[in-house]
């Protein structure tokens, strides 16, 4: 067979905010497609009108674009496939499924919902409690393999509601070879007769995989582990509509689990735990609650997304640090484990840590201004661009740059006094007063290392300790016993702001006492 282009799809459905599962599905299929040179595409598998959320597409592409992942076709951008929203492609389905209706695989079934109620009530048995629309009772509907066929034509031509069932044989083995599990079989007997197209004419997931990823030349699919009892499903109608040779090779990824293993990680979960689970803020339209993500509570994208892709893979040296551009490079399916990845908050903020220290300070600068404007705080850009080398490697969420420096921008709005007045007397208070004036008088080169050597001089003639006086001023120009080194803080917000400081806490001890 001819060597095919490499092309991978993401298959999101526009229900809600994108869990972080779906953007590590997104990446796999990213890495593999950049790994072997071929192409990575977006569809949008909006066929359940039940399910579809306004505004849920878009925030997809968001992000995904905050990831870094940008698809090379999409209902955005497009392509020579498209369209790539299968709401777009409603009449590709129809044809088809109407071909396997012709062929004989599939069949139009016409019972309501109560009948299907019914004949579950009926045929209930203590061996099958909730038997299912398949082998045992398909001849006992109302459907064209048991109407005769005057009927089944007045009954379409009449407009009554009609689905398209797939037949599914009786006693077969179905199996493939899955890029993560190996060789995995299901016997066609468990499977019921699933619909293919809809009364209302969409398609369903199953069929609409099945053509998209044909029309689309897709040549591997990876999709999360929960789809593995869809596949006998999707192998019967890769072989009935002719097209097996083309059939892409599938991966089903493990799980993302609880942070303690049982079960699937969900939206709830986050909301139980303190930690998102989106990639970015989600508001429902319908309700306006607003689901926090990762962006939002402070994550690089790179940290992110180097998480996500060790959840399930690794490449086998230790190493837990990948750039985007160093996945790509590394990337492989035989690596991704088969059991499911259990999610781990705390090492999520550790890569977070790690990726604040390792990026550029000039890249971390329009990130920590934003987090400052998002908290009301204005911050002198030159300023922030020296602080934050002073301040980065100590903080874990970009978020933490307000704890961490926000007392550049402002004056404290409160003092940790109990500190200062532990040791305080009117000695000490007697040192500040005079060394305040001595700034105000002017101080000449107005450096951390000048004003250092101001303070120790003043200390030493004051007879303190000067190291017993810089927890006390700390505190008064920070608030609180944190920050860089005092003198390079009081270099930062200058000689006004630092003599201000130094007065406007005393007052307040003064008052304390
Ligand atoms: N629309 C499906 C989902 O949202 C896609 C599954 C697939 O990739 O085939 O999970």
């Amino acid at each position: 067979m001819l060597q095919r282009k490499t092309r991978v799809r993401f298959a999101p459905s526009p229900t809600g905010g994108l869990h972080l599962g779906g953007v590590r599905t997104a990446l796999f299929n990213y890495l593999f497609a950049k790994r072997h040179q071929g192409e990575f595409i977006l569809r949008i598998e909006d066929t359940d009108q039940s399910r579809f959320v306004p505004g849920a597409e878009q925030y997809i592409l968001d992000s995904l674009r905050w990831c870094g992942l940008e698809p090379d076709e999409s209902p955005e951008q497009g392509g020579p496939f498209g369209p790539y929203r299968q709401s777009e492609r409603k009449a590709l389905y129809r044809q088809q499924a109407e071909r396997l209706v012709a062929s004989g695989h599939a069949y139009y079934a016409f019972d309501t919902p109560e009948e299907i109620e019914a004949m579950r009530e009926h045929w209930r048995t203590e061996e099958d409690p909730s038997p299912q629309y398949g082998q045992r009772l398909r001849m006992h509907m109302r459907n064209s393999l048991t109407l005769p066929s005057e009927e089944v034509q007045a009954l379409l031509q009449s407009g009554h509601p009609c689905v398209i069932r797939l037949r599914m044989p009786a006693d077969e083995v179905v199996g493939f070879e899955d890029m993560v599990r190996g060789h995995v079989e299901f016997q066609t007997a468990q499977i019921d007769d699933k619909v293919l197209l809809k009364a209302d004419g969409m398609p369903t997931y199953h069929l609409a995989v099945v053509v998209d990823d044909y029309h689309m030349h897709i040549t591997h699919a990876f999709r999360g582990e929960e789809w593995l009892p869809s596949a006998p499903v999707h192998l019967l109608l890769w072989k009935y509509l002719g097209w097996a040779e083309q059939m892409p090779q599938w991966a089903h990824l493990p799980l993302i689990l609880k942070p303690d293993g049982h079960g699937k990680l969900s939206k709830r979960d986050g909301e139980r735990l303190g930690f998102p689970v989106f990639a970015m803020d989600w508001r429902d339209p319908a309700s306006g609650e607003v689901t926090r993500g990762f962006r939002e509570m402070g994550f690089l994208p790179e940290a992110f997304v180097n998480m996500l892709a060790l959840l399930g893979w690794n490449d086998g040296s230790g190493q837990e640090i990948f750039s985007l551009g160093e996945l790509v490079a590394t990337f492989s399916l035989d690596r991704v484990h088969k059991g499911g990845a259990r999610f781990d908050f705390e090492k999520a903020k550790w890569y977070n840590q790690e990726w604040i220290r390792r990026t550029a300070n000039q890249q971390l600068l329009p990130l920590a201004d934003s987090v400052f404007r998002d908290h009301g705080i204005d911050v002198d850009p030159a300023r922030l661009a020296e602080a934050i080398p002073l301040v980065k490697d100590r903080c874990i969420l970009l978020t933490d740059f307000i704890p961490q420096a926000a007392f550049l921008f402002r004056a404290p709005l409160a003092w940790d006094k109990p500190s200062i007045a532990a040791k305080w007397n009117p000695q000490r208070q007697r040192f500040f007063l005079d060394w305040t004036e001595e700034l105000a008088a002017g101080h000449g080169e107005w450096t951390a290392t000048t004003l250092e050597q101001s303070f120790q001089a003043a200390a030493t003639a004051a007879g303190i300790k000067a190291g017993e006086l810089q927890l006390p001023l700390r505190i008064m120009l920070v608030g609180g016993k944190y920050g860089p080194p005092v003198f390079t803080i009081a270099a930062l917000i200058g000689q006004r702001e630092t003599y201000a400081r130094i007065r406007r806490a005393l007052q307040e001890l003064d008052a304390g006492t």
